[in-house]
């Protein structure tokens, strides 16, 4: 586990880069919405990058044809670095609400309800911050991670 100085927003992009057929495809409208182009964190690079992948595949796995998405990067008051993602789409049914963070909790056919639950294990037990599910009515559905940026 290598603790290095990462750039989030430059993650993001790859990922955006990686599902851009996919977003062009479903006709979603991506907007972003950050302070400056470096956000510079220390952390594990590749359990944040999974962590961006997944809450970013949910999204676009659930968002309505010709839907949207907001994504937000920030800070918080404590100075921790917020990522907040939204999409349009059917709301989640309480009964799954609960238990969105548990494994293999899936009401995707070829899903494996494993990303969430990997989302939270990195973020809360690796990298001491909080992971959690914002809102979900007709609106949409916004998930959210904090975590410290790793400076004193
Ligand atoms: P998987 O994507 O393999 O189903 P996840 O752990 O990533 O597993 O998600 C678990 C479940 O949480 C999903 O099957 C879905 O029901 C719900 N979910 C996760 N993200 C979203 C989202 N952005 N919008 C609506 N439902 C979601
Ligand atoms: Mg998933």
């Amino acid at each position: 586990n290598q603790i290095e100085e990462v750039n989030l927003i430059e993650i993001i992009r790859e990922i955006m880069l990686m599902y851009e057929d996919f977003i062009q495809q479903k006709h979603v409208m991506v907007n972003t919405d950050w302070l400056k182009e470096e956000i510079v964190i220390k952390v594990d690079k590749d359990k944040i990058k999974q962590v961006l992948l997944n809450l970013i595949k949910n999204a676009l796995e659930s968002v309505n044809n010709n839907g949207k998405i907001d994504i937000k990067v920030g800070f918080t008051d404590e100075n921790r670095v917020f990522f907040e993602i939204t999409n349009d789409g059917p709301p989640i049914p309480p009964e799954i609400k609960e238990k969105l963070f548990t494994p293999f909790l899936t009401t995707k056919s070829n899903g494996t309800g494993l990303g969430l639950a990997i989302c939270k294990k990195i973020i809360e037990e690796e990298h001491k911050g909080k992971i959690y599910l914002v809102k979900s009515d007709d609106t949409g559905t916004s998930f959210r991670f904090e975590i410290p940026t790793g400076e004193e």
